[in-house]
């Protein structure tokens, strides 16, 4: 790879910048000029290279991924690019030669938000995977104005305000306005005959224009590049207003509306389906313009579609994309002439499903209804590819009860996940667990009928951006361990950390990284929220979306056990132990708002107890977000990750924390299966029922009650729970839950949960064992980057060569 600066040169550019597009220069810029001029610095060496990569892609003819997604959870991209493009230490030099603070700078830029938590984040991840790994790939998401709502605490509550990422971030995007497509939505069919075909016609639609902005994405290593393209949403304004008819000039204003709302603001829910209306236009919109993107360029390359499945692969995140099965159907049908046969192949043989849940809350389920009235075309193809799908199924099984569960259209709703298994070429989970349960239940008679289709990829996260970019200490010292940078290119060299296993000073050495990224996270927090952290407690953290199947609440009982137990006995705790938390909760969710008050509750109740002082802490972290993981994770000591067995499909919290050297406080469940496969009973905390044995307790009656009479410290901490903490807020509802449903098994597994974090705490005290096991975890996480997973992606699934 060429290395496109030294510090002089980008120094200029940094000045020549300020100049051409601030008029202004290093000594009376403002950081958010500044910050604005490195970013289109960076981004125009990086567009140069996209102009290179998508010449080189076009004239040898290769394959192309796709990797749709409603969310992109990018974070910050200055670091990450300067990093990527090899210029970090000149970016910092210039920075700092022209009178400004790198670190200050970076920690000025805004987050983009455009994603919700794992789903999103591992979209990112992968991107900057398929980049570095050579691989001819666009992401595509909308250009949401607002992403995910930021955070604030007030009284203990959640608040969300919007967030207004594009004043500074839009630095990063490059508009094309000459690639836009049209969306169209609503109006009726025409259908007529016209040289021997029955031609179809979509008449008096309402008309969104998807404008392209495009973030170009580097990789590390290479100087092949990327492009992650946001659709944009603008009416396709009347040039003379004047001239319109009255029908046409009402018909202009609706264009209008619907394009004002439609890239307004990311839907805030994280594993849940709400049925909103806009949020399927959104869908739609995106899917539409990202189809017709994808065959405008084929067609410029190839002059033909039908050898499309052979130059395109499309990877649909979830079945948020879903709608793609049916668009590329209308084009190839409808714009290209194909008949039905001809167009289900190629589209059958060009799309790939990754399943992200099994919770029968998130699973998308469309009213017909809807559907028909806002896509009247898409909803006619729908319906032709669910009976043939149908036809198909009864021929196979022979029985209704089986012909109902694989129905895409039943009960005048839209099935999505079963449209993408009929139209999919793959299906995946994304970890060994999640695709058992997938093939053993989720879609059982789809597996008997095609099991070829069933396949896992475990997910996997950018190490290069989760240990070498944010833990400069600890990538140190695994460059010294195992032979320089050679693990950002091949994680598995990690592995060799595993032979210093009995090396003291290497063990201190590590002791040493993590005190000091507890005491720079410490001074963070200081900063960021005015909370006092004492680096000599134990830092043990779950950070993730607010879910009850997550378990938050199952930490918080067991906090105020222990707390109960300090009341009893001051000296119970010797070492002090700092839980902290950061969560949001989607707005709608009101069990979800509840557990984070109890939290804040708590934590307040905690503050203001002497005999807590020095042993025990609750920190409720504002506004988690991509920027505070990357702050928080090489500072973390304990990772809890705790969702009930069977629930998480694979989780990416759970190896950032690995990767940083923190150890797992954690159930058998999502990739927690293979950190234990890697890493053993010793090396992890393992508790708690195991997917099978939770799916069979309530199968066959679960009571919550029986663990309550068998257990007075349970009784006890749930008692504390009823009558609420300093702030007389009393929690009733949230224990009425648990005593009554308990949905998630939090009282079946409170006592193993309670001795795995004794255990873990005992352990603690042997700094030596500790340290010993934060190596091991260190060593055995290359199985967890995203390079391993993209790597799998493009030989079993994407049939496309890779570096
Ligand atoms: C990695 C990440 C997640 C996913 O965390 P899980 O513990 O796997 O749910 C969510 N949010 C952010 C900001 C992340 O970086």
């Amino acid at each position: 790879m060429t290395v496109p600066f030294t510090t002089q040169s980008l120094q200029d550019a940094l000045t020549a910048k300020l100049a051409l597009n601030f008029g202004t220069e290093p000594g009376e810029a403002t950081d958010q000029e500044m910050l604005k001029a490195c970013a289109l610095v960076l981004r125009d060496v990086m567009a140069l290279r996209g102009v290179q990569t998508a010449k080189e892609t076009k004239k040898e003819q290769k394959k192309q991924v796709h990797y749709l997604s409603l969310e992109f959870l990018m974070g910050r991209s200055l670091m990450k690019n300067a990093y990527n493009l090899g210029v970090l230490p000149e970016l910092k030099e210039a920075l700092g030669n022209l009178g400004f603070k790198s670190g200050d700078l970076f920690e000025l830029e805004p987050d983009a938000g455009l994603g919700n938590g794992g789903l999103g984040r591992l979209a990112a991840c992968y991107l900057d995977s398929m980049t570095t790994l050579d691989i001819p790939a666009t992401g595509y998401s909308i250009c949401y104005e607002l992403g995910i709502f930021k955070q604030k605490i007030v009284e203990g509550q959640q608040v969300e305000l919007p967030d207004d990422w594009k004043g500074v971030g839009s630095a990063w995007l490059l508009p094309k306005p000459d690639e836009a497509q049209a969306v169209h939505f609503g109006g009726t069919l025409r259908e007529f005959w016209h040289d021997g075909h029955l031609h179809i016609v979509n008449e008096n639609s309402t008309t969104v224009l998807a404008v392209p902005c495009d973030m170009v994405v580097a990789g590390y290593d290479t100087d092949h590049v990327n492009t992650l393209r946001l659709w944009d949403a603008r009416s396709t304004r009347p040039v003379d207003m004047a001239l319109f008819s009255r029908g046409e000039y009402l018909k202009a204003s609706e264009d209008e509306a619907m394009a004002e709302t439609i890239a307004k603001v990311l839907y805030p829910e994280d594993n849940h389906y709400e049925g909103k209306s806009l949020r399927l236009k959104q869908q739609y919109f995106f899917v539409s313009a990202t189809v017709q993107s994808i065959v405008t360029k084929h067609l410029e390359t190839y002059g033909t579609l039908k050898n499309f499945h052979e130059k395109n692969i499309i990877q649909i995140n979830d079945t948020h994309p879903a709608l793609v099965i049916p668009e590329l159907m209308r084009i190839f049908m409808d714009e290209a002439g194909m008949n039905w046969d001809e167009a289900w192949d190629i589209t059958s043989r060009s799309v790939a499903y990754t399943n992200h849940t099994v919770l029968s809350e998130a699973l998308e389920r469309w009213p017909q209804q809807l559907v028909e009235t806002l896509l009247p075309r898409v909803w006619q193809i729908i319906q032709e590819i669910a009976r043939r799908w149908q036809e198909k199924v009864e021929n196979f099984f022979h029985d209704p009860s089986v012909t109902e569960k694989m129905a895409i259209v039943w009960g005048g709703e839209v099935r999505m996940a079963n449209l993408c298994v009929a139209g999919g070429l793959s299906v995946n989970g994304v970890s060994g667990l999640h695709s058992e349960i997938l093939k053993k239940d989720v879609f059982k008679n789809s597996y008997a009928m095609e099991p070829w289709k069933f396949t896992n990829v475990t997910n996997g996260i950018d190490h290069r951006r989760w240990l070498s970019e944010i833990n400069p200490g600890l990538d140190g010292l695994v460059r010294d361990l195992a032979g320089g940078d050679d693990y950002l290119l091949h994680p598995q060299a990690l592995k060799k950390l595993d032979a210093y296993a009995d090396d003291s000073a290497v063990l201190k050495r590590l002791d040493e990284i993590k005190w000091q990224n507890k005491v720079k996270f410490a001074d963070y927090a200081r900063k960021a929220q005015g909370v006092t952290l004492d680096p000599n407690a134990i830092f043990d953290v779950q950070v993730k979306r607010l879910h009850e199947y997550k378990r938050q609440l199952l930490n918080v009982l067991h906090i105020i056990t222990l707390y109960q137990q300090l009341q009893d006995d001051p000296n119970c705790i010797t070492r002090p132990h700092t839980f902290l938390f950061g969560a949001k909760a989607a707005p709608g969710y009101a069990v979800a708002k509840r557990i984070i008050h109890l939290i804040n509750s708590l934590a307040d109740d905690i503050s203001h107890d002497p005999r807590c002082r020095g042993k025990l802490q609750v920190v409720f972290l504002e506004n988690y977000r991509v920027s505070l993981a990357e702050h928080l994770m090489p500072a973390s000591e304990v990772s809890q990750q705790i969702s009930t067995a069977g629930k998480e499909a694979s989780g990416t919290g759970n190896m950032k924390f690995m990767m940083n050297g923190a150890l797992t406080v954690g159930t058998l469940d999502g990739a927690n299966v293979e950190m234990h496969d890697v890493l053993g009973d010793e090396n992890m905390f393992l508790f708690g029922l195991h997917a099978d044995q939770a799916a069979t307790l309530k199968r066959e009656g679960y009571v919550p009650q029986r663990y309550i009479s068998h257990d007075p410290q349970m009784e006890r901490c749930l008692n504390a729970l009823r009558k609420g903490f300093r702030d007389g807020v009393s929690y009733e509802d949230l224990y009425q839950r648990l005593i009554s449903q308990d949905e998630y098994l939090l009282l079946a597994d409170y006592r193993a949960y309670c001795d795995a974090e004794r255990r873990m705490a005992e352990t603690y005290e042997n700094r030596e064992t500790w340290n010993r096991m934060s190596l091991h975890n260190i060593a055995r996480s290359g199985i967890f980057a995203a390079d391993r997973a993209v790597a799998e992606y493009a030989d079993n699934i994407w049939d496309v060569p890779h570096r």
